[in-house]
């Protein structure tokens, strides 16, 4: 099977043009869950704004909404209930994409929440709680659209394709079986990310001279999600965005080194996007 390498992307396609206002670069909405796991959301919506989203608003139920305001600043904090409050964020056109499930929990409220968010048809990345709610719902996953990029790692990506033997051919061959299946984009997370889509089947490795191991560390996955969401609400196109964004996090990760955690991974986006040009 062709498997393509992902080199660094056109920093043109990425970089800010001048004379556009924040509008002109995207809204990201990121739903974010109860406190106890509200850091994965705060990681995803700051890496949404890192890499150039206009704005980004992070929902989150009431009982969060005090500490998510002292951790960040320049993102837009919202009280979410229940579905009406995401039905009334919804109805704001300029909301160009989606990032569903860092910490966002896994009741019929969040349930809920994943149904009507799918059923906007906006771009809109999936993670962790929202990929172990579509492998649960038949609902849900018969709600996946094309503007939808789903990021699971491997024990993920076993619950919603069971029975994916773990060596590499089998692995390639099921993410693009699973892309075809659903019409979403797949990015496979692991040593070797990869990613299958419209666009074919690509692999970008975080090993060997080049390679970054210590990313695999708590948070990272949430990073990644906001990465591609926020790439995603700047018009990229998804498989393009999830591409983007498997090669931005790993090199923003070699930029810091090891003794990585996950909050550095968006402050080295800066000097990311330096290298590019
Ligand atoms: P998650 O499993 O959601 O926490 O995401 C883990 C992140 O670490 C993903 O971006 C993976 O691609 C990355 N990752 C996992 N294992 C390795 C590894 N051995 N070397 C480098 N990166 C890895
Ligand atoms: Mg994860």
């Amino acid at each position: 099977m062709r498997l393509r390498e992902i080199g660094a992307p056109d920093a043109a396609r990425i970089a800010k043009r001048e004379g556009q206002h924040k509008y002109d670069h995207g809204h990201v909405l990121v739903l974010g869950g109860p406190p106890a796991q509200g850091g994965a959301g705060r990681l995803a919506a700051r890496a949404a704004l890192r890499v150039g989203a206009g704005l980004v608003t992070l929902a989150c139920p009431p009982a969060a909404l005090a500490e998510n305001a002292a951790r960040l600043d320049a993102v837009m904090l919202r009280a979410l209930e229940g579905t009406e409050d995401l039905e009334r964020l919804l109805a704001d056109r300029r909301l160009s994409a989606l990032c569903l499930g860092p910490g966002l929990g896994l009741s019929d409220r969040e349930r809920d929440l994943v149904a009507v968010a799918l059923d906007a048809g906006r771009p809109t990345v999936l993670d962790a709680d929202a990929l172990t709610l579509v492998a649960r719902e038949r609902g849900l996953r018969q709600r996946l659209h094309p503007g939808c990029v789903l990021t699971p790692h491997m024990g993920e990506f076993r619950s919603l394709f069971p029975g994916t033997p773990n060596d590499e051919a089998s692995r390639a061959e099921a993410v693009r079986a699973a892309a075809a299946e659903t019409g979403a984009v797949i990015l496979l997370k692991g040593a070797k990310t990869l990613v299958a889509g419209p666009e074919g089947l690509a692999v970008h490795a975080a090993t060997g001279a080049r390679g970054a191991p210590w990313l695999a560390t708590a948070g990272a996955g949430d990073v990644l999600a906001g990465l591609i969401a926020g790439l995603l609400g700047r018009g990229l196109r998804g498989q393009e965005a999830a591409e983007a964004g498997a090669w931005l996090h790993v090199e923003a990760a070699r930029i810091v080194g090891p003794g990585l955690i996950a909050e550095d991974l968006p402050e080295a986006l800066p000097a990311v996007f330096r290298a590019l040009g």
